[in-house]
């Protein structure tokens, strides 16, 4: 049976609009069963508010229900009036039938988890029973049919004797077994008359549910949509970007115009597209929105929900459960330090203080921690006299929570006694927090313990299940809850085309309507045969009937307000998209005329100017911390300098296992260093790469390196950490031991003189520093000796970068100019690098040949005129730096912001910086 939508006896008028059509209907006693919960909660606010307008101070609840709320309520009736005495299985209690008959069907042969397979299979009897397609199913297994539908067709005969003999019926069925019932006598409905609001569609299973109420004497009618659209347009943008600017700023003169009605931004794939959604919406219409402490909320809202296990509450929640049975990831501990819905302590400054201090430096090599080891961490916060309160407070709510459900982790227990336990342990350890709860957080609170609830409710399923059974189904529940909070009523929703059925608007933009994502594609069941699902119309088996449900919806939404537009981006990374062909059958849609371009490049827009004249405080002439990297920043952007050499800003360290990259460049930089300092000159090295030493047989050079290396690398106790250490120090030797041959091949004879060679004070310009270099050469220049600098580096580099009046390595002519050791000749880069072109020693000298020569600007300057270079660019950065010089300038923007840990501070366009943060590339470097 295909499904259609049915225009069967009544006397409701299309002219009218919905809300009135149902206000009629109520008032003469009809039943109003809506497809979705937003139109049932729009049509009951209307209600609510016409009682109000009327004067009335109280009523009787109008009969408004969501069809499946309708459906359980009529199921309830049943076993109360003892028509029946079969248990309904909500979902997760079918997850868990399906799991037990697929277990008990020996050849269940998939690779797949049975939890796996088994939502798979409740989801494919959900597909056979809206379809009415149980029986079709029995003929077409005993056919010709694949193995993995023969396999469904087994576990689905378990699945029914399980329920047959424990009395449990799929929610799946109960539209079918209600009809049977009603049509049977065995129930009435004391229903004259149904009123469905917003189905595009009749299901089968919902088809049968009809004519069985029909033919008991109830009149069932479909509310239509009146025709509204005043102005119906298409508008073709260029990208993804414009199109959302656009649809941004349609909505913004459609809120500044007269008219206080809702307005639709309806979007096909709004799972996918949510965030990008609200960051745009949020920076173009409520700006004031990303101010700290606002607490205005933006004039938009998404009705469609999001998993509850999304909501950071219940994230957190559910990883302190996983915590208590073994260790998580260090990312994961991070987050439940910081949470503010764990321990009892209000304050979670300290927190935040010890994550970025201690936790996130804290030299590991395994990737995760146990729940006992950070709480002892925790207290004992080395360097602190005094454990802080915040932190002594969440060690001991966390050490008592593990207390408590230590003893019954390895258990087998019901349901219920597992829903107790997380209760209790979760209390124990301060969730959900001191203070008190918001709206939304009071909500969720609510739907948190509503899941404990059905997660108890499994007791009917009479089985003892372990602490890991129950945690994966509690979290598996909590990501198919959809949390909503409640309406506010905002005048802009956010909602799929679905979502839109039974509403009318003031304005309707459908965003993505291009020929890939409108209409959605749908794919078939892999454990039905394809022509059975062809026969009865199953999504994605029938092309046509998809085409025509979805040109239904579109026409339904073209209806749904006076104005409308359709939209759609040309250019995608998946190609050129065209648009829609259920929007083109529509037919007279006008080109939306308005100038998308114009609002593309508008930067985020600007609340209020202050001029703020106050005047920086004067640097206090003692040393500056940071040194030359002071001159880098200053050099790659002036507020980045000001806001982490003068305000200290920094981003938390990222948590990483064993050695971070500059963990690796600081082991490189100590094993040279010590083995400079051994080895001394040139000479000495040649002889020790020629002589062979007597006990190991190997040249004197490398038992050398091996003990420098060794002296380098942190030698640990556990035997995994002794094994990739092991690996590090082959590592190094490889490279070092490459590296060595191009010193042995400098032709410039030289001695090292210092390494890791500090200047304690010196002044540049106002600016009192530290400088150090890593290490000094010297060499027989032609007037006399001469000190040549090396840089070493395990990063990218290249000698160009000290060049220009913004050099993005200064360091080494920094050094040069400071004039502390006289008479420095030449200044060069050690590119520490494994590839054969990444390992050189390149620079520039007033002797010839002592680095090879470099290319292009090289030659402009010799070595004193680039000094003197230097030297004034080097003084204007420090006077700038000095004088407060704070201008949100990137030399080379967008590159120069990639890695910078000062975007949220400067504001820069964040759009535009949070798409490069997507594109980043993971080159590992180093330095
Ligand atoms: S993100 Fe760019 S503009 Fe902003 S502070 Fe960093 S470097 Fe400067």
């Amino acid at each position: 049976m295909i499904p259609r939508k049915r225009r069967i006896k009544g006397e409701v008028s299309p002219a009218l609009p919905i809300v009135e059509q149902v206000m009629d209907a109520l008032s003469r006693g009809a039943l109003v069963l809506t497809s979705n919960q937003r139109a049932a909660r729009t049509l009951r606010l209307h209600f609510e508010g016409t009682m109000r307008e009327e004067g009335r101070s109280g009523w009787q609840a109008p009969q408004i229900l969501t069809w499946d709320g309708w459906v359980a309520d009529q199921w309830r009736k049943m076993l109360i009036e003892g028509v029946t005495d079969c248990i309904l299985l909500n979902r997760a209690q079918e997850r868990r039938v399906w799991m037990r008959a697929i277990e008990a069907t020996a050849d269940s042969g998939s690779l797949l988890s049975t939890r796996a397979m088994g939502e798979m299979a409740s989801d494919t009897t959900r597909l056979l029973s809206q379809w009415n397609a149980h029986e079709a199913f029995t003929t077409f297994q005993t056919g010709v049919s694949g193995p993995d539908v023969a396999l469904f067709g087994r576990w689905l005969k378990t699945f029914e004797r399980i329920c047959d003999e424990q009395r449990w019926v799929s929610g799946s069925l109960a539209a079918s077994r209600l009809a049977s019932t009603v049509r049977g006598g065995g129930f009435s409905v004391p229903v004259v008359e149904i009123l469905l609001v917003g189905f595009d569609r009749v299901l089968p299973s919902q088809g049968v549910v009809i004519e069985a109420m029909e033919e008991r004497g109830a009149s069932v009618d479909h509310a239509e949509q009146p025709k509204q659209a005043e102005s119906l347009s298409l508008a073709t943008c260029a990208d993804d970007r414009e199109e959302l600017l656009a649809c941004a700023s349609w909505v913004k003169d459609l809120l500044a115009c007269e008219g206080s009605g809702t307005i639709a931004v309806v979007v096909p794939d709004l799972d996918e597209t949510r965030e990008e959604i609200d960051r745009v919406f949020r920076e173009r219409i409520a700006p004031w929105s990303y101010e700290m402490g606002s607490e205005s909320a933006p004039p938009f809202e998404f009705s469609l929900g999001d998993a509850l296990s999304k909501t950071t509450m219940v994230r957190d929640a559910l990883l302190l459960l996983r915590w208590l049975h073994g260790p998580i990831e260090l990312e994961q501990v991070s987050q439940i330090v910081r949470s503010p819905f764990l321990g009892n302590e209000a304050d979670v400054s300290e927190r935040a203080r010890f994550d970025a201090q201690v936790l996130r430096r804290r030299k590991r090599l395994s990737l995760e921690l146990e729940l006992r080891e950070a709480a002892k961490m925790l207290i004992f916060v080395k360097g602190d006299a005094t454990p802080h309160t915040s932190l002594q407070s969440l060690s001991t709510a966390l050490m008592q929570a593990q207390k408590l459900a230590q003893p019954r982790l390895k258990k087998a227990m019901g349901w219920s006694d597992w829903s107790d336990l997380v209760r209790e342990v979760l209390e124990t350890a301060g969730w959900p927090g001191p203070r008190s709860a918001d709206s939304r957080e009071f909500q969720l609170r609510k739907r948190w313990d509503d899941l404990l609830d059905e997660l108890a409710g499994m007791d009917a399923l009479g089985e003892r299940v372990t602490y890991e059974e129950m945690l994966s189904t509690l979290r598996s529940m909590a990501e198919e809850t959809l949390f909503a909070p409640q309406s506010r009523g905002a005048r802009i929703q956010i909602m799929g085309p679905m979502e839109a059925a039974g509403s009318h608007f003031q304005g309707v933009w459908f965003l993505h309507a291009d020929d890939m994502r409108w209409p959605r594609k749908s794919s078939t069941s892999p454990l039905l045969p394809w022509t059975l699902q062809k026969e009865a119309g199953m999504p994605g088996a029938a092309p046509a009937m998809d085409f025509a449900f979805a040109r239904s919806v579109t026409e339904r939404l073209a209806s749904s307000a006076a104005e409308v537009v359709f939209s759609y981006a040309v250019t995608r990374a998946a190609g050129t998209m065209r648009p829609s062909p259920a929007v083109m059958a529509l037919g007279g849609l006008n080109a939306w005329g308005r100038a998308v371009v114009d609002t593309v490049d508008t930067a985020v827009e600007v609340m209020e100017e202050v001029e703020d004249s106050t005047p920086l405080p004067a640097l206090t002439g003692e040393r500056l911390r940071g040194g030359a990297q002071i001159f880098e920043l200053q050099a790659a952007c002036s507020f980045r300098a000001f806001a982490e050499a003068r305000l200290f800003s920094a981003q938390p360290d990222e948590v990483d296992p064993g050695m971070s990259a500059p963990e690796r460049g600081n082991a490189t930089h100590e094993a040279l260093e010590k083995f400079w300092r051994r080895t001394k000159t040139q000479a000495e090295l040649e002889r020790l790469s020629t002589e062979i030493d007597p006990v190991s047989g190997r040249t004197k050079r490398d038992v050398v390196l091996d003990t420098c290396i060794a002296e380098a690398l942190e030698v640990s106790d556990s035997s995994w950490e002794r094994a990739y250490i092991s690996i590090q120090h082959q590592r190094l030797h490889e490279l070092l031991s490459r590296w060595l041959e191009i010193e042995r091949k400098r032709p410039v004879p030289f001695e090292v003189r210092y390494t890791e060679h500090e200047v304690e004070e010196t002044m540049i310009g106002d600016l009192h520093l530290r400088l150090r270099v890593d290490r000094v050469d010297e060499i027989a220049g032609e007037n006399g000796p001469e000190f040549v600098l090396i840089d070493y580096k395990t990063g990218r580099c290249s000698p160009s970068e000290w060049l220009g009046d913004r050099p993005d390595k200064p360091q080494l002519p920094l050094y040069a100019i400071a004039g502390e050791l006289g008479n420095v000749g030449g200044i060069g880069f050690a590119s520490l690098r494994p590839a054969e072109k990444d390992l050189w020693l390149r620079g520039m000298t007033r002797t010839p040949d002592v680095f090879p020569p470099l290319r292009k600007r090289s030659a402009d300057l010799d070595f004193d005129q680039q000094i003197q270079e230097w030297q004034e660019t080097l003084l204007e950065l420090a006077d700038s730096f000095a004088a407060g010089d704070a201008a949100v300038g990137p030399k080379k923007y967008p590159k120069t912001c990639e890695h910078c840990g000062q975007r949220l501070l400067c504001r820069l366009d964040p759009a535009r910086l949070m798409e490069l943060s997507d594109e980043e590339d993971s080159e590992d470097d180093e330095a």
